[in-house]
């Protein structure tokens, strides 16, 4: 998908973010259905302790080495961050998924997958039992649609987001005039800043709108005692992946 000449050149952010996703190796093995829906990479969920979203009683996490860890949406039950790349980006594009199982098809808006901890701790996705993605359809792309994808992440081999953004937003006049924004390595989910497309929608990407929604990346967020510095991550990426929309970069 990151080499697609049609994926790069209408939804560059997606084309990005599978990119970013592992090693050319595993992209070459993996799958969307498989990313979207893989497991929570929590090292004490995949280590040997029972916590809540293994059936146990406590967040291993909450209280210990949370480093990685989401500031958004753990709600102090489980803070897990979702470890897809291509998920934010699907979501900024408002795609579809298409479900098959033994009851039937159905399809449902990728932003509707997604379980928070608060909703049910021990799964990741809406599938039932024996349902399985077989594709997503992403609508078409408007013609002023910018895409784009920026992932952060501990070092520049393979590693999962420390902190990303995802966005996608149609430009007229230098204007926003609709899109989305999707933050990735910050929530249990991919999850929607409101918050900066509340600030940017209907306005120019000026120095002023550009600080402002900086700012609002990071409200409501609730750091764990090890991972504040995501705050400064996505105060930054949001402020440069804007001021590369504005220079059309
Ligand atoms: C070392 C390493 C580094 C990685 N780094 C990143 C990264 O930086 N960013 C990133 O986004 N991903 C990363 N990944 C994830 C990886 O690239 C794949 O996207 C992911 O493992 C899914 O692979 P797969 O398609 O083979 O699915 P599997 O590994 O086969 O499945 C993953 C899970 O999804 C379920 N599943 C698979 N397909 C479907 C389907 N169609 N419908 C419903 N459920 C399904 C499986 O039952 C399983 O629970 C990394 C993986 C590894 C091993
Ligand atoms: S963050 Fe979630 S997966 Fe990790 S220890 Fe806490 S409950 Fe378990």
């Amino acid at each position: 998908m990151s080499e697609s000449s049609v994926i790069r050149k209408k939804y560059p952010g997606l084309a990005a973010s599978a990119g970013e996703v592992a090693s050319p190796q595993l992209r070459n093995q993996g799958t969307i259905g498989g990313n979207l829906c893989q497991k929570p990479r929590c090292w004490y969920y995949r280590g040997e302790f029972d916590c809540l979203r293994k059936g146990g009683d406590k967040c291993y996490a909450i209280d210990g080495e949370n480093q990685f860890h989401a500031i958004f949406g753990h709600e102090d039950i489980c803070a897990i961050t979702h470890p897809s790349d291509t998920a934010p980006v699907l979501e900024a594009l408002n795609a579809r998924i298409h479900i098959t199982g033994e009851n039937g098809q159905r399809t449902i808006s990728v932003s509707d997958l997604f379980v928070l901890p608060s909703e049910n701790v021990m799964v990741e996705t809406a599938l039932e039992v024996n349902e399985i993605i077989t594709h997503t359809q992403l609508p078409p792309p408007a013609a002023n649609l910018r895409s784009a994808y920026r992932k952060v992440r501990a070092r520049r081999a393979w590693d999962f987001a420390l902190a990303g953004v995802a966005l996608a937003l149609e430009i007229e006049d230098d204007r926003v005039i609709n899109g989305r924004v999707v933050l990735s390595g910050a929530a249990p989910v991919p999850w929607r800043s409101y918050q900066v497309e509340n600030v940017i929608m209907g306005k120019k990407l000026d120095g002023k709108t550009i600080a402002e929604a900086s700012q609002a990346a990071i409200e409501g967020a609730e750091p764990l005692s090890e991972n504040a510095y995501k705050l400064f991550l996505f105060k930054g990426i949001i402020e440069e992946e804007l001021e590369a929309i504005k220079n059309n970069k």
